[in-house]
Formats: structure tokens, sequence, C-alpha cells
């Protein structure tokens, strides 16, 4: 008997395998199918990634031995979306579909949670009935509950083990099944969400809830759409409107979050909301059980949950018939996987929404460039929302000039400007409370003169040069560029160039010294290593618990505090002089995000930017609420120095506890990337990276750019997979990377 089909299975696994299997008759096998597969002579289980026709010589081909699952847990489109990272960020494809698809998920080691439940089958008749009420009455009660319940009754609600012996009767008789119920593992369960009313739009709001609802009922053309709007402009009640007006027209929707930590609120507005349809909202992130993603994953695949809120791998949610696909703070580096597949969240917005057909709506007070830029050449469409939607103002920013504190306090870290400190006691006296930041992201460090301002750029490049104190030096990060470390500043010839800057350790401990009574709490990546201590101390000090709250930019996104008058940058210029291309963006993103936080309440906010470099332009810009001026400027950087907007960049990265080894691997990778190289591309020198050792491994990295990311990849790979690496050395690369080393 000739084959119908063929199904092409890929292994479980690092080995990348792909085989061919015959698919057997009674088997109703599609592309995204899980399977168990004969492979030599053991069982191996993988996903078929094509079904085909067979030909003339697939007679020897052996069958496939089973489903796992009756239906595909991957959906057509995810296979597609698996395959696109595949090509665009060279990861295996099987790597990426256990992104897709985790252990939990795929029920290896988890699987629905059921519980015994009874159900009417045929009801007894009246006179029977009434017999009962008279001999029987615990079967009797059973009875006329489950006789009146539309769903099943929990046996446990029922009575519990009291009455094995009345079901077993009820059974006997054929009144009533027992059957197997599943129970959701509900990570919000024992919440209420008070339902909302939708609020009557303003008309900057209207006109973006307009520009949805085009796309959406527009069947051929979806245009991705960008709606700007300042901090408290009202976009999340536009997502909420767009959310309805999606789930109107009988489609889902995917609400992408940064980090689920972070936006609690957004995700208690949805859920109040919606609340009358609680039992469709699902939300995925990592902080779940592998129980509860398991449940919402499934509540998701069979289409019981159509509002889905998660952070960046959510884009994996196996939704049908998606119309919707929302991006809140789009330019947030969050969204990046560090892991691979490193892929961007947004970026696969994008992607899925085409291959879907679905409206895609990115977010965001202060849009990437890579966004804004689109915008320009009318990739996408731009919608504005300028106002504070509760009408409330703008703080008060003003700019701290750190250069004449450091000539006061001469040759110390001037940590404290006179007027923040008074500031910051003005407030403890009233009882308000106080956000200081400080941005130590990163582990580079570039030299700035403290007495001056001056900071050592590379002049090919436009960043400042990076200290390694290992090798005494300074280093370009993005072409490799190396100088000796002056004993003086070049440019006021002061020497106090080299001393060393100061984290938020140490701020904290000056902050308890100058104000010993307020209670003070410090968050970075050092104090919330503990789970949930984020968590906890946002609570506590939104129970003002805590007076001031010092932190790194972990504390800037979406958080809301009604009685936060003050704002501190204790120093604006390390987030600034980052050795980082987007060093300027990330200052005014953050510092436009922290004015947003102040004054949310009825209370009028003040913030303060403490600077050695007050007339630098993301500060200035970001002081008046300039986005327009900002992104004019910072482009043109970007066009001249050929950075991102108008290249894509790819990182290159050798490590190994070996420290020659892995220079030895990247120098080789260089080497082997010259030859044949594409004229548009620019290879930067092999360096070490600016994080010098983690984990007790070296690192070495290396910086590409071209105009063409397809071809930026395409290179990368061709001699990444051409060149085989010492054991001992992982090599990676991350196309459109955002975080340099
Ligand atoms: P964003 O998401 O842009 O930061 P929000 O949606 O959180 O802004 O809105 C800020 C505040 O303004 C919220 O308290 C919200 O309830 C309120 N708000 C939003 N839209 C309106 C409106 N049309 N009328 C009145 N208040 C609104
Ligand atoms: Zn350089």
């Amino acid at each position: 008997m000739p084959l119908a089909a063929t199904a092409s299975v890929l292994v479980d696994g690092p080995s990348e395998l792909v085989f061919d299997y015959a698919i057997p008759e009674d088997l109703k096998v599609l592309a995204g199918c899980r399977v168990r597969i004969p492979l030599r002579n053991r069982s191996a289980t993988g996903t078929v990634i094509r079904v085909g026709k067979a030909s003339e010589n697939d007679f020897s081909l052996r069958y496939l031995s089973a489903l796992i699952d009756p239906e595909p847990l991957v959906t057509p489109t995810l296979l597609r979306l698996a395959e696109w990272i595949t090509s665009y960020y060279g990861t295996p494809l099987e790597q990426v579909l256990r992104s897709l698809l985790p252990g939990s998920i795929r029920g290896e080691n988890t699987s629905a949670k059921t519980k015994k439940a009874a159900k009417i089958k045929s009801p007894p008749n009246e006179e029977e009935l009434a017999a009962l009420s008279k001999k029987a009455k615990r079967q009797y009660t059973i009875l006329s509950l489950l006789m009146v319940s539309e769903k099943p009754i929990p046996i446990a609600d029922l009575g519990g083990s009291k009455i094995t012996g009345a079901l077993k009767t009820l059974t006997e008789k054929g009144w009533i099944e027992i059957l197997d119920l599943e129970v959701r593992r509900d990570p919000d369960a024992g919440e209420t969400f008070l339902p909302t009313e939708p609020l009557a739009l303003n008309s900057e709001q209207n006109a973006a809830l307009k520009a949805v609802e085009t796309s959406l009922k527009n069947e051929d053309k979806k245009t991705p759409i960008l709606l700007h709007g300042i901090t408290g402009s009202g976009k999340t009640e536009v997502y909420l409107q767009a959310t309805q007006a999606t789930l109107d027209l009988g489609k889902n929707i995917i609400i992408l979050v940064p980090e689920i930590s972070l936006a609690p609120q957004t995700v208690r507005r949805f859920k109040s909301r919606f609340s009358k349809l609680s039992e469709d909202i699902a939300v995925l992130h990592s902080n779940l059980s592998q129980g509860e993603r398991f449940d919402e994953w499934h509540r998701i695949r069979s289409g019981k949950a159509r509002i889905i809120i998660g952070a960046r791998s959510a884009i994996f949610a196996p939704v049908k018939n998606l119309g919707l696909l929302i991006v809140d703070e789009e330019h947030e580096t969050a969204y990046k996987q560090e892991n691979p597949p490193k892929y961007h969240a947004r970026d696969l917005a994008i992607v899925r929404g085409h291959l879907e057909k679905a409206t895609v709506l990115l977010g965001s007070a202060t849009p990437s460039l890579e966004t804004y830029q689109n915008t320009l050449s009318e990739k996408y469409h731009i919608v504005k929302l300028t106002e504070r939607a509760d009408g409330a103002s703008l703080p008060l920013t003003r700019v701290v000039d750190m250069r004449i504190e450091s000539r006061k306090q001469k040759g110390r870290d001037a940590i404290l400007s006179d007027i923040l400190r008074s500031s910051i006691k003005q407030r403890l006296e009233s009882d308000e409370q106080v956000i200081l930041f400080l941005n130590r992201r990163g582990f580079a460090r570039s030299l700035q003169c403290p007495p001056c301002g001056h900071v050592i750029e590379c002049s090919h490049c436009a960043i400042p040069l990076t200290y390694h104190r290992a090798e005494e030096r300074l280093i370009c990060h993005i072409c490799g560029h190396q100088a000796i470390v002056p004993r003086t500043c070049p440019e006021c010839r002061d020497p106090a160039i080299r001393l060393q800057g100061y984290g938020t350790e140490k701020a904290e401990i000056i902050l308890r010294k100058v104000f010993p009574q307020a209670k003070i709490a410090r968050l970075d990546t050092d104090t919330t290593r503990r789970k949930h201590a984020l968590r906890d101390t946002l609570r506590d000090f939104r129970a003002k618990k805590i007076h001031i709250l010092l932190g790194t930019q972990m504390i800037a996104k979406g958080l809301d505090f009604p009685n936060v008058t003050l704002v501190g940058v204790l120093n604006a210029d390390l987030s600034l002089y980052a050795p980082d291309f987007r060093a300027g963006e990330r200052t005014f993103q953050l510092l436009t995000q922290v004015a947003g936080r102040a004054g949310r309440g009825a209370l009028a906010g003040e913030v303060i930017i403490q600077t050695a470099t007050p007339h630098s332009p993301s500060i200035q810009f970001a002081r008046h609420h300039n986005f327009e001026g900002f992104v004019e400027q910072e482009l043109e950087m970007r066009k001249n120095f050929g950075y991102p907007p108008y290249t894509h960049l790819a990182l290159l990265l050798a490590r190994s506890s070996h420290e020659r080894r892995a220079e030895f691997t990247l120098q080789t990778l260089h080497r082997k990337l010259q030859e044949n190289l594409p004229p548009e591309i620019l290879l930067g020198e092999p360096i070490p990276s600016p994080l010098t050792r983690s984990h007790s491994q070296y690192r070495f990295q290396l910086l590409m750019r071209g105009p063409n990311a397809r071809t930026l990849s395409r290179h990368l790979n061709k001699v990444l997979n051409a060149t085989p690496t010492p054991e001992d050395v992982i090599v990676t690369a991350d196309l459109d990377a955002y975080d340099l080393g």
C-alpha cells in the first residue's frame, strides 16, 4: 500500500536532528504536534516541523510511534515565528522550540490537576425522591444539591469522606456519576477585582482608539501603531478600550509588559475592567509555579483565555485568532532576552503581527529610536497623547551643577548637594516621601573629571573610553581603540580625574549619617536577590513605612506612589557617560520616567538632577520634556557614527576559564570574519569585555555593524558554523544587542 503522508520530526535534544517518518493511517498528525518516534534502537520524542506528501522513495521510512498530544502544541504561526527566530538570530530551531514550549508546558513533569466531583446522570422521579427524603436523608440532600446545580460539584464540597457510602449507592442506582474535574491553579486566587467602567476618553485618546479600531477592521493592511503618550496621559485606558473593541470583533489580545513584578497595576487594571470575564484573562510570567504556568498556557491553548498579559515570553502564547498585540513601554530593554534565543519581544510582536494579520500597538512615553525612526519613515503610524489625563501637571525639574559642590567638598565624592539635602529634609518634616536614583548599570566605568565634568571619549566613535583596571588602559568598546590613562585631566589639568566614583552602597551609608531618624531602604541587584524582596520593599514604601527609597533604575518604571513629592537623581552622569552609544537615550528615558514618578497624587512634585555636565542635551531636553528635540540631535549622532537605527549591531562574545584560550578563539574568529567580509560591514577589534570576569570565566568580545541585519547574521553564522571552537570556550552571538557588556 502506498504511503499517504510523511512528517519531518525535529528530535528533542541538542543534536538538532531532523528525520522523516511515515504517518500511520489512523493518526492525525499536523505540523506543531509533539510525537513519539523510534530512533535507532530506542524511543525518542520530538516536534513535527513539516508534514508532506510521501514520494516514491519513502517506502523505507519508519512509522511514527504515537502522538503525545492530540492537538499541535505549537500553532502553525508560532512554528513560522520560531523559524524566523532561527534564521534571524541564528539560534538552532530545537532551542527556539524549547523557549516556546518549556518542559512545564509539554507536560513532562506537570499535568492538569483534577479533583473528584459528582454530577446528575439521570435524576430519580418524584416518588423515588420523596421516599429518599424520609429514609435516606444524606442521599436526598446530595441529590437535591446536584439537581439544581448546572455544574458538577466537587465531592469535598458535598461532604468529603463522610458521604462515600451515599455516593456509592447513588451511583449504583444510576442517578449520578463521579468524574474528574480540572481545577485551575490560579496565581491570583483569593484576590478580588472590583469591576471598573470605561472612562470617557479625551479627544487625543479618542483619536488613538480610532486608529486602532480602523486597523482592526482593515483586513489586509496592518501598519503597526506607535502610541506616544507622556507619563500619565492615559495610555493604559486606551489599551483597555482597544482590548474591548478587539473582543467585540471576536478576536483575542496579547499585552506585553516589561516585567510583571513592576507592572502589578497594569494587570490589576485589566483584571478589574474585565472582571466579569475573569476566566478570560491569563497571566504569564517567570514567577508562576510549573502548575500555574501549565494551567494558564492550556487555558490559552483551548481558547478559554482571550486576554493574555505577560512579560516577554508571552509573545509565544498559543493564542488563536489574534487580533491585537499591545507592547507597553516598548522602549524597555527588559524585552530583550539575555539567553539564547536572544530575541527582542517587541520586534517579535511586529513579526507575529505581520504573520497573523494582527494589529500591533506599541506604547511609550519615550519611544526607542528604532521605533521612532520607523514612524518617520512611515513604516509605522504614530498617535500622540500630549497631556496628562487626570489634569495633573508635570513636576518642576531642577538641575544642580555638581562641579560647584565638588569644589566645595574638595576631593571627596560629593553625593548630596545643598539643595537636595535641604529638599529631603523638608519632605521628611512634612511626612512626604522621597525616591533617590543612583544608576549603576553595567560594570564599565568611564573617566570623568569631577572638578570640570570632562569625559575622555573615543574620537572615532563618540562614546566614552572605558577604564580597564587590570591593563591600566582606556579602551573603546565599539572599535577597540586604546589609550593610556592620563595622570591629570586633559581639559583642566586636575588629578582628581582618577578618583573612584561611588555606588548605592556608599550612598546609603552617607544618607543614614545625614538623616539618622529617617527610614531608608535600598533597592538594587544586590538587595533584591531574595525572592519577593523587591515586592516587599515596594509594599512597605507604599505603606509609608519607608521614608527614603534609594535605588537603581529598576525602580524607575511605571511605579505610582502618590505620596512621593521629591525625586532625586544623585549622579545623572553615571548613566549619561556609560560607554555605550545608547547612553544618551537611556538617560533621557530614565530622567523622563523619573519625572513621571513625582507628583502623581494631589501633591505637587519636584525633581532634582545632580550632574557635572548640566548643559548636556539629554539632560536639558529631558528637563524641558522635549522628546522631539532630543530625538532630532540623537538621530543625527547615530547617523554620523553609523549606529542603530541606521545600522544593526552584532556582539560576539567568547568566554572561558582559560583567559588565553578565550582571547585566542575570538582572535581566530576575528580573522575568519575578515575574510570575504561584505564591504558594508564594520568589524571591530576583539577586546576584553567591560565585565572582564564573571562566574570565574574570562570574557572577550567584538562588535560588528552593518546596514542590513540579514547580511550581518548570515556572514556571522557562516563563520561560526565553519569554525570549531575549543571545548572549554563558549562563543555566543547577540544580534541587535542592547547590553554591550
Ligand atoms: P499612562 O498609562 O499613560 O501612564 P494612565 O492610563 O495610567 O496613563 O492614566 C493616568 C491617570 O489618568 C489614571 O489615574 C487614569 O485613571 C486617569 N485617566 C486616564 N484616562 C482618563 C480620562 N479619559 N478621563 C479621566 N481620567 C483619565
Ligand atoms: Zn572607538
